[in-house]
Parts: structure tokens; sequence; C-alpha cells
């Protein structure tokens, strides 16, 4: 079969709609879709069991109402489809009211304190704009989740209204500045993924990975990434073929995987997809992460998304590029052949400029998590400090505009060419660029600091929001004034004056910068501690509740969520480190130390000197006794700690917890490299890395 016959046929879409569905419900449910309506029980039925019909014929026993949790992962519970008949048979059912809503037991979700135990009901609803898919015999149909009394429990109704939020408020300043005709604006996302593969007979041998999905210990490799010789090397037989599958399973549920490549560090890789729409976007980015997994071990591999899952070695991010489209067809983050004379473009550009200097500490706070705290800042990924790189050109053009001079493009300046050629700048900049947190690139703005394994929904939904917060301050401006041009080209030039400090195009892994951009103002949050009290800020708060995302209830809960999380994930990443350094590698130590003290008696007594051999025992004792020490303190620092307040819990973690974490893993790293390879308990660096 041909990629044009199989791509998306385990998807209930379009197509499939309009062959399956009775015509009067597929035009219902077509202006539901367009038209964000509800829908009507007759319709749903239609649909319900056109869907079942569909779904059998390819082979499903199951339905799920599949939804996104506050924590970032995906949940669902399978039902199937029988019926009891007469005869001791069964008939295939399934209801409009079962594919409109669901009713998990929401109990086993973190609320942040939203839904009372006591009612542990949660309500799924079918998110029409996402297509229903069939995987592993069961059909999918992607859901939001609220609880009883409704408040929202998931990550996609919030991106749903952030959409929402944009679109209004996009139309209104596109209105005000005389582009009537359009009628919806949507936000587009492309989610870049990077991800490692390792051999699973390693990552069997290694609790580390197994539990906290990173390596806790690991000692340096001779050889590390030095060379550069991985980002354009050739793929490996067997990561090409497991490419290739996954490449076929994305294909066959619709989800436009387009590029894969090799990425910085040996053993890791990256699949980048072709752009849709952002709920779309994040649930194709959901179930990617899910299939890479899984094809992963039908390959004897395991797929790792953990941020930093070694030390030393590049992290894994996920690049989230975004743009703003109206439905007539426009990008409006495109500069055109002409940016300083594209009102339009300008508009929307000087407004991300207010809206990403004003909000940078949400989108920090966006993409906070322990495991993301390990990669920003290190060298490799952006710092924590959100600054926005624009090309020179641009800055030239916001430098004449901030000074209210008229921008004189050089007769050979790249724009003048057409945005086609945008990549070439792309390339000739690409070292700089790849620095920044947040860079304009072409037509879009890449968002760099996301996490691998994070989910894209809070980004989207802190960029759609934080957007839709500053075309609104447009608007209002552009309500009042009487001259409606001259308003518009002060509000620009205003976004422009006040907010270019986040504009920095230099080396954002330079240290330096980030002297400077503490200097210019721009927040600094280090770690998901110093920036998870932005979340409950007033600024913030109201950000949320003025455009309908959040009551104020529900970002408390979502604040508290995040910082469960994160002490949770730093408790677990301490037992592991505890219990394997008593059952893996102090019995180890113990052997080698046995073993070299037997030798280096047996040489004594037969009249030798062994006086290096002596002080190579001597430092792998000492080493030892460290950790002894080391993982006595961690014991006593996880016990009997008091989580009542969960950020001052997350805090205690941090400053706490993660110093002895430090010290313990120096020493066990300091140890592996004093010690025989036949007594080391686990894999090492060079088996993980360079064994695939
Ligand atoms: P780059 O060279 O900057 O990486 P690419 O064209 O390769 O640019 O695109 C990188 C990612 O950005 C891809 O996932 C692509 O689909 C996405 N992308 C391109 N245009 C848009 C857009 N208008 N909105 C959102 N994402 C986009
Ligand atoms: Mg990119």
């Amino acid at each position: 079969m041909t990629v044009q016959e199989y791509f998306g046929c385990n998807v209930f879409n379009e197509q499939v709609m309009r062959d399956r569905l009775p015509k009067e419900v597929y035009k219902s449910l077509t202006r539901t879709i367009n038209e964000g309506r509800a829908l009507d029980e007759g319709v749903a039925n239609g649909v319900a069991n056109a869907m079942k019909d569909w779904a059998i014929d390819k082979g499903a026993t199951h339905y799920t109402h599949w939804f996104q949790p506050m924590t970032g992962i995906t949940a669902e519970k399978h039902d199937s489809f029988i019926s009891p008949a007469p005869g001791g048979k069964v008939i295939m059912e399934f209801s409009g009211k079962e594919l409109i809503k669901g009713e998990p037991d929401a109990s086993s979700f973190p609320s942040g304190g939203l839904r009372a135990t006591f009612e542990a009901r949660g309500y799924t609803a079918w998110d029409p704009t996402s297509y229903a898919f069939v995987k592993d015999g069961t059909l999918y149909i992607p859901t939001a989740f609220s609880s009883y009394t409704g408040e929202v429990l998931d990550k996609k109704t919030p991106l749903l209204r952030s959409m929402e939020a944009v679109s209004k408020e996009a139309v209104r300043l596109l209105h005000l500045m005389g582009h009537t005709d359009v009628q919806t604006v949507r936000t587009t996302v492309g989610a870049e993924q990077e991800y490692f593969l390792i051999d699973k007979s390693n990552y069997d041998k290694r609790l580390d990975l197994q539990l906290a999905g990173r390596t806790l210990f690991g000692a340096k490799t001779p050889k590390g990434q030095e060379m550069e010789d991985h980002y354009f090397g050739s793929l490996k037989q067997r990561v090409a073929d497991y490419m290739k599958e996954l490449d076929e399973e994305l294909w066959k549920l619709g989800i436009l995987s387009k590029t894969k490549h090799n990425e910085g560090a040996p053993a890791q890789h990256e699949l980048a997809p072709i752009y849709t729409s952002t709920n779309v976007a994040t649930d194709h980015n959901q179930l990617t992460m899910d299939i890479m997994k899984k094809v992963a071990l039908r390959h004897g591999l395991v797929c790792l998304l953990a941020e930093k899952p070694f030390a030393g070695v590049n992290g894994s991010g996920k690049h989230n590029n975004w743009s703003i489209s109206t439905n007539t067809g426009i990008n409006l983050l495109d500069p055109g052949k002409k940016p300083a004379e594209n009102k339009l473009f300008l508009t929307f550009f000087a407004a991300m400029i207010e809206a990403v200097d004003e909000y940078g500490d949400m989108l920090r706070l966006s993409v906070a998590s322990a495991g993301n705290d390990h990669r920003l800042g290190g060298g490799e990924a952006p710092p924590a400090v959100v600054s926005m790189f624009i090309d020179s050109e641009m800055e030239a053009i916001i430098d004449a505009i901030d000074k209210g001079e008229k921008y004189k493009a050089p007769s050979s300046a790249k724009y003048d060419a057409g945005v086609e050629i945008l990549p070439t700048f792309k390339k000739d900049n690409t070292d700089r660029n790849r620095t920044s947190p947040f860079a304009f690139t072409g037509n879009k703005f890449e968002f760099r600091m996301p996490g691998a394994s994070q989910s894209i929904a809070g980004v989207n939904v802190t960029l759609n929001v934080i957007a839709s917060e500053v075309f609104s301050r447009y608007s209002a401006a552009l309500e009042k004034a009487e001259d409606k041009q001259a308003e518009l080209d002060r509000l620009i030039r205003n976004s422009i004056h006040n907010h270019r400090r986040v504009i920095f195009n230099g080396n954002g892994y330079d240290k330096a910068w980030i002297e400077e951009a503490v200097k210019r103002g721009l927040p600094n949050l280090v770690s998901t501690v110093d920036a998870l009290p932005r979340y409950i800020s007033d600024k913030n708060i109201k950000l949320f509740v003025d455009h309908g995302i959040y009551t104020e209830h529900e970002v408390y809960a979502r604040y508290d969520i995040k910082a469960e999380e994160y002490y949770k994930t730093v408790n677990i990443e301490a037992r592991t480190m505890s219990d394997m350094v008593k059952k893996d590698y102090l019995p180890a130590a113990i052997n080698f130390l046995t073993d070299i003290c037997d030798s280096v008696a047996a040489q004594k007594a037969a009249g030798f000197v062994p006086k290096h051999m002596e002080e190579a025992a001597k430092s792998a004792s000492e080493t030892t006794d460290k950790i002894y020490a080391d993982v006595k303190a961690l014991d006593e620092a996880i016990s009997g700690v008091d989580k009542t307040d969960s950020y001052k819990t997350a805090k205690y973690y941090h400053d706490n917890v993660l110093p002895i974490m430090k010290s313990l893993r120096k020493n066990v790293d300091a140890l592996e490299l004093m010690v025989g390879r036949e007594y080391w308990p686990v894999p090492s660096y060079s088996d993980l890395l360079f064994k695939v």
C-alpha cells in the first residue's frame, strides 16, 4: 500500500464522515465543528452508530473517552461495545450519549483541591474538532474533562478556551483595522519532538531509567558529542527501521510526520510534524510520544523522553512553532515582501513583543517541571530567562519605528526578494538563533523552552492567552480613537518602545547575557520553585480570569498540582537513588575493596611495595564512605516530610533534597571511574549512548 492509500486509514476523518454519515447528519456535524455549536441528540446517535460500524470494521471491540488530565499524560478507560442479546448472544452498541459524554471516575487524578473526594464524578465531553481514531483495537474519542460541578480538570478545555479567546480578540482587532471579511482566526502549531533511543537490555538493568525515566548516576564517557559527528551522521540501520515504522504508525493515525533526523547528542533523534490547528497538534503530540515508546519496544529499544536523561549530554526539548492565521488564509505573522510597510504584520508582531515581555514569567512557568529544570540554562538549551530573537533586518525595522524614522531597506535586503528566501537567512544565523528561547523564524515564533516529555497544551494556552490580552488592549484603544490609523501607529510604536528590552539577538547561552537580562529587568526564574509563585500573582490570575480560561480557584489548583508534581518527582528520584546505592553500588564497592585490599595485603606479604595500589584502595574506600554518609543524609531528608502545603514541600525538596542528591551522584560517579568494569552493577554511559 502506498502512503497516500494508508494515510489516515485509522481516523474517522472528514472523508469517512462524508462516506459513512447520512447526509443530514453529516451537514449538522460539520456545522457543529465549524461553528462550535452543540450537537443535538439525534445527530449524535447517527454519528455514534456510523463511528461504531466503522471502528468495528477496523477491528475495534472497545471505545474510550481519551482525555488529558492536569498532569500532562493522557488517560483512558476502555468500555466494550457489547450489549446482551437474546439467546446468550451479544450485539455491538454505541449510543450518541456514550459518544458525547462519559463519566470516568475522576478520583484518581490530581485536582489541586478542585474535586472534593466525596464527589469523585467527572465528565468527559467529546471534542468534535479533533477526529476520533482506532488504535490497538479501541475507538478513541478525544474529549475534554471536567468535574461534576463544572470545574475544568484537564488540559484540553483551557486550550480550546484559549483558542476561542485568540480568535475573538484577533477578529475584533482585525475588524477595527478594516479587515471585516475575517470571521475566525486560529493558532497553528508544529511541535518538533526530540528523543533518545537506547537498547532495551541496558534499560532493564537500570532502575533509575525505569522509575525516573532518566539516569540518576553515570560517569562521563571518554567520548561525548565533541566530534559533532552525530547530527549529520547517517542513520544506523536499527534506528532507520524504527523511524520507518514510526512514520507508518503515525501516518495511519493521520499525524503529519514530516522530518526525521539525528540530533546533537549520541543516541538522540528528532521528529517534526507539519503544523496544524493547535488542539489537533496537541492531541497528535501526545499520541506521537505514546507511539514512539511503543514502536521502540518492537525494535528492542526504549525511547526516552525525559528532558535530561544523561548528565553532560544534550537534553531533549520540544520546539513549539506557533503562528496565527485567519480563515481567509492570511498568516498574521508573515512579514511579506515589505515588512516595514505591512501594517497587518507589524501590528501582530509588535503585540507579540509586548505579550512576551510582559508575560515572560508565565511562559517560563508554562515549561516548568523538575525534569526541564535540569535542561534549561545548561548551555545546550535556552536559559531560564525568556527573551525574543528577531533577525537583524527586523531589528532595524523596529528600531526605525521606535525612533519615529522611516525605515529604508538596504537595496540587497533579503526581504525584498520575498519571504521564500527567509530560510537562507535562517541558515546563516542558525548558531545564534538556536540559543534563543523564543525566536521569530520567518512567519512564526519558535518557542524552544518546552521539555521533551511535556504536554504542549499548557504552553499554547499561555501563548494564546497572552496574545489575546495584548490584542484586546489594542482593540480597546482603537475603539476609543477618532483617528484609527494614527492610534494604531502609536500602539505599535508604544509596544516596541516599552517592550523591546525582551529582544536579544546575541548568544543566549552566554553567562554575560543573564547578567544583562537581569539588568534589563527580565525575570531569571532559574527553577520551577522560583517560577511557581508567579502563577498566583495578581497580574497572571487576572490574565486567565479576564479571558475566561480559568477561574481564580482553577489557577490555584493548577499551581498546587505543579508544585505537587515537582516534589513527587524529586521524591521518587531520591528514593530510587537510595535504593540503587544500597542494593547495587555499595555491594559493588565492597567487592572491589575486598579484592583490592586482599591483593595489597598479599603483595605486601610477598615483600612487594604496592604504593599506588594502596592509594587507589584508600581513595575508593574514602569515596565509598562518603557515599554511606550521603545516602544516610538523603534517607533522613526525605523521611517524615510534612506535605500539607504543596509549594512549601516543593521548596523543601528543592533546597534540601536536591543538593544531597547532587553530592551522592558526584561520589558514585567518582567511584565508577575507580572500579573495574566487571564489578560495576549497571550499564555505563558508553553502553547506553553508543550501543544501539
Ligand atoms: P525551521 O527551519 O525553522 O525548523 P521548518 O519549516 O522546518 O522551519 O518548520 C519547523 C516546524 O515549524 C515544522 O513543524 C513546521 O510545520 C512548523 N511551522 C511552519 N510554519 C508554521 C506555522 N505557520 N505555524 C505553526 N507552525 C509552523
Ligand atoms: Mg526548529
